[in-house]
């Protein structure tokens, strides 16, 4: 197990902040909470979904560096701020006790938080097909923001057609100048319905290739920098990438159970926890989700986005707890002061509004 790091806590305190996930967005949503010197504890497996891309792209001054590089520059940031705790372990359980929430990671101890936040990420369900995990991220490209263009000068190709998104994905393959672009069906082409079917007809119309024939396997090729398509009749072709979006579910899924938060389609085959925006807030008070795990359009730097996001979502409920608490306690202690003064209390001026506070009376009662 890696060595934890940051200051030495103990497990029994009761933090801002329970953070699953060390990406961007949780990492993001960290460094928003250090600022509001909110403690918090971050936990990390260590799996990250880009773990087999060389270097990471679109992302703003940061553009073509190792995503492990931002990362780690981000957890320095962190710890210089002396609240936040990082722990290398799995959580495997994860439950709201009474107004807080309690997570057990895979040594078996317990933390406690008031606020959770969910930034387990998401993984990419990888077809059966030979080769294909040993290309991933390295020949085979899930989004052509991320990779493409420094191979765009090869012929490239798309495995399957299955929406009218595909497409969009032929027209940038084209736009960025890749000189061949081609269908790989592994099978007859049958497009799902009429807008697939279509947009196959202009994908066609502007040059792309349809190939039917079944793949046995695929080979990355590091030195060449491509991939050999090796069909089953035993022909091969050789391009600089291939473009496939497979779909992907939430991490961890179990956690998100646990605790209730609502899951839903993501319209690609795949699954999301449901939020709600700004802050990534869930069906239940107090738990967030943020990165990859909420949201269609899965980037580094949205993560990023995101996951401050989660982090003013935390900051301000906390707020908002801790304003009510001191109102109420002001009501009390004007109780006390006006029944000790006069034996009798005008219970209708307690709920004026409190001068300085965002709630009111009302509200804090
Ligand atoms: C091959 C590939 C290349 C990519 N390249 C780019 C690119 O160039 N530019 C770009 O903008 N985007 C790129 N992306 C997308 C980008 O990687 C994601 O959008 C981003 O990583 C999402 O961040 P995240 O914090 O939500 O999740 P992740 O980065 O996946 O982090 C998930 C975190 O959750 C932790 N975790 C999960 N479950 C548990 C648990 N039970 N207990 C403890 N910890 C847990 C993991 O250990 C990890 O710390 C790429 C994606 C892939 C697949």
């Amino acid at each position: 197990m890696a060595a934890q790091t940051g200051p030495n806590f103990d497990t029994s305190i009761l933090f801002d902040a329970i953070i699953i996930g060390a990406g961007p967005a949780g990492l993001s949503a960290a460094l928003a909470l250090c600022r509001m010197k909110r403690p918090a504890v971050v936990f990390s497996d260590g799996e990250f979904r880009n773990a087999k891309a060389h270097l990471a792209h679109t992302i703003l001054s940061r553009d073509d560096q190792p995503a492990s590089e931002i990362r780690k520059i981000g957890r320095e940031q962190i710890e210089r701020y002396g609240t936040t705790r990082f722990v290398e372990r799995r959580v495997c359980k994860a439950r709201k006790d009474g107004n807080d929430f309690e997570v057990e990671d895979d040594q078996g101890e317990k933390w406690r938080a008031k606020k959770i936040v969910l930034a387990m990420g998401v993984r990419d369900a990888f077809p059966d097909l030979e080769g294909y995990a040993d290309c991933w991220g390295q020949s085979i490209y899930q989004c052509l923001f991320c990779d493409g263009l420094e191979r765009a000068d090869r012929p490239a190709a798309m495995l399957g057609f299955d929406s009218p998104m595909s497409l969009h994905f032929i027209g940038i393959m084209s736009h960025i100048g890749c000189p061949i672009v081609t269908i790989l069906s592994n099978g007859p082409l049958k497009p799902l319905d009429e807008a697939t079917a279509e947009a196959l007809k202009v994908a066609e119309a502007s040059g792309a290739k349809v190939d039917e024939r079944r793949i046995r396997k695929l080979v990355h090729h590091e030195d060449e920098q491509g991939i050999d398509v090796v069909f089953e009749d035993g022909d091969s072709f050789r391009i600089g990438f291939l473009q496939h979006t497979p779909p992907t579910h939430v991490v961890a899924p179990n956690l998100a159970e646990d605790l209730g938060v609502e899951k839903l389609p993501d319209g690609r085959g795949g699954t999301l926890l449901k939020t709600s925006q700004p802050f990534g807030e869930t069906n239940l008070e107090g738990v967030f989700v943020t990165g990859d795990a909420g949201v269609v359009m899965k980037h580094f730097a949205n993560a990023m986005a995101l996951g401050v996001a989660a982090g003013a979502g935390v900051s301000f409920q906390l707020g908002k707890e801790e304003e009510r608490e001191l109102a109420k306690n002001l009501v009390e202690t004007n109780i006390r002061l006006a029944y000790g003064q006069t034996n009798q209390c005008d219970v209708t001026s307690l709920f004026q509004p409190v001068r300085g506070f965002s709630v009111s009376l009302r509200e804090a009662l």
